[in-house]
């Protein structure tokens, strides 16, 4: 059974992939031309269905399981941004470099230091046998003074409940026991399950 990864984000792909490791998963782009997705939803799970969607049917593979992550950081000082618009944060074609920066700016903008922030992940799965999503959260805190190369995006300023270094800091395999992709995914796994027992 193909899965096959709706993203081209690199980080996603890596701990995708790792955590996927006894399945066979490709990313779109292994396999067609990479497009771009318009992801107008209102919530992290309308989001994650349009991208799964519009691989789908674009693969033209009746038998492939599509999986798409969209996730994001929410920040409580800010009211819960950026939330579903992570990505874009630093404007249209920001880095994830950029996208940080910005963060770190709206918050000193505010005279704040740190504050309770959490991740989120939603996973939607799309294949013949229907549509669904599943998510996972990781809460913790993010600072103004980044830290650390590991992880990617807002990973050098989020510091994980429960640790004193951030996610920049602390080994990759921490943050696999953790994440909310980590969380998401197991739940996704299950879903895969039922479609390979499904197509028996
Ligand atoms: P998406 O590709 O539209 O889902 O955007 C997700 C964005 O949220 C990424 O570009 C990152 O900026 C941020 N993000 C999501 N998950 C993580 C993570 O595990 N670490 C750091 N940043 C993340």
């Amino acid at each position: 059974m193909k899965i096959v990864l709706a993203t081209s984000n690199k980080g996603k792909v890596r701990e995708i992939v790792e955590l996927l490791h006894d399945r066979e998963v490709f990313p779109y782009t292994d396999l067609m031309e990479g497009f771009e997705i318009v992801e107008d939803g209102e919530t992290f799970a309308a989001n994650a269905l349009i991208k799964a969607r519009a691989v789908y049917a674009a693969l033209g593979d009746a038998d492939a399981v599509v999986i798409a992550d969209d996730s994001g950081i929410s920040v409580d000082a800010l009211g819960g941004e950026p939330g579903i618009y992570s990505a874009r944060y630093g404007g249209e074609n920001a880095t994830d470099k950029d996208n940080l920066n910005k963060l770190v700016e709206a918050l000193r903008a505010k005279g704040i230091g740190e504050s309770k922030a959490h991740y989120t992940a939603a996973i939607a799965v799309v294949s013949r046998e229907g549509e669904r999503c599943v998510h996972g959260w990781m809460h913790g805190r993010v600072i103004t003074a980044p830290r650390g190369e590991n992880g990617f995006g807002y990973d050098p300023m989020f510091i994980p409940e429960g640790f004193g270094q951030t996610l920049g800091e602390l080994p990759d395999d921490v943050k696999k026991g953790l994440s909310h992709r980590s969380q998401a995914l197991s739940l996704a796994k299950i879903l895969i399950d039922q479609i390979k027992f499904l197509r028996r």
